[in-house]
């Protein structure tokens, strides 16, 4: 037996990076897994692939019912869908502000739309085990360089979260996040191949972290895991760094 065991779980972004490793553990450790990306190509073996860009409330509700339907209930909802962008207030024009808070922010309520109703029949067979964690970023409460968008909105998910844990405790659905700093996946591969020298930078951002490497995809969905186990029937409401230290040590200098 494991914990997952009888259990269903949907991942969106689930084909790459944090996603793909939240949906593989998932997997790993007993739940049927879904897996809802707009490019699902990259989902882990064992789990089921859909097409969905959250961008489409018609899409995710299709892609979460179809879900619900074939694993035949829903119980662990991670909302993971999410896109970067770099830049101060003057740099990204409100086309930009509109798309990716709609991906990174309404994504994400969409979902939990959607699934909710599956979540609340789930929650009265399996109290402590139905829960709703997304992953959001030390980006919601630090001060970050160009970050203002995509700031503003981890900071609006991590309101959200708070939001959605008091609406629906007493339905004994749980509402988390996870908080990453600098995690290597496939985004990050993507920022560094910009750059002049992409190894050097690399290693410029590894020496940047307090652990002196960036953590893991992997690090990452241990915790998301972690929170939607049935283990954590007492969390709800709470926002878990996964930064490697980022926002909590004061270092002295070397
Ligand atoms: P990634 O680019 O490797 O994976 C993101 C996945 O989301 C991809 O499979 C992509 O196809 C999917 N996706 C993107 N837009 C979508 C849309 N509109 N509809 C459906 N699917 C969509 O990125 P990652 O680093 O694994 O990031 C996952 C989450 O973690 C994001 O929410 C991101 O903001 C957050 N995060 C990442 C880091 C980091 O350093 N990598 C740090 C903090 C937070």
């Amino acid at each position: 037996m494991t914990d997952f065991d009888g259990l269903a779980a949907l991942v969106t972004g689930g084909a790459s990076g944090i996603g793909a490793a939240t949906a593989a553990l998932l997997h790993e450790r007993g739940a049927r897994v879904a897996v809802v990306d707009r490019d699902p190509a990259g989902a882990p073996p064992g789990t089921l692939a859909l097409t969905a860009d959250v961008t489409s409330a018609a899409a995710v509700r299709a892609a979460v019912d179809e879900a619900a339907a074939e694993l035949g209930a829903l119980h662990t909802l991670v909302g993971n869908a999410g896109i970067g962008a770099i830049g101060t207030v003057e740099d990204n024009d409100d086309e930009e502000w509109r798309h990716v808070l709609d991906v990174n922010l309404l994504g994400l309520v969409r979902t939990a739309r959607a699934a909710l109703p599956h979540l609340r029949r789930a929650a009265r067979d399996r109290p402590g085990a139905v829960s709703i964690t997304h992953t959001c970023s030390i980006a919601a409460t630090a001060g970050l360089p160009q970050r203002a968008l995509y700031g503003a909105s981890k900071g609006a998910v991590l309101s959200l979260t708070l939001a959605m844990a008091a609406d629906h405790v007493r339905e004994g659905i749980r509402v988390n996040c996870v908080n990453p700093g600098t995690a290597d996946t496939p985004w990050i591969g993507r920022l560094l191949a910009r750059a002049d020298d992409p190894a050097a930078e690399r290693a410029a951002l590894d020496a940047r972290q307090p652990m002196g490497r960036m953590v893991t995809a992997g690090e990452v969905a241990a915790a998301i895991v972690s929170l939607a186990s049935p283990a954590a029937a007492g969390i709800t409401g709470a926002a878990l760094a996964v930064d490697g230290g980022m926002q909590g040590l004061r270092l002295r200098p070397a």
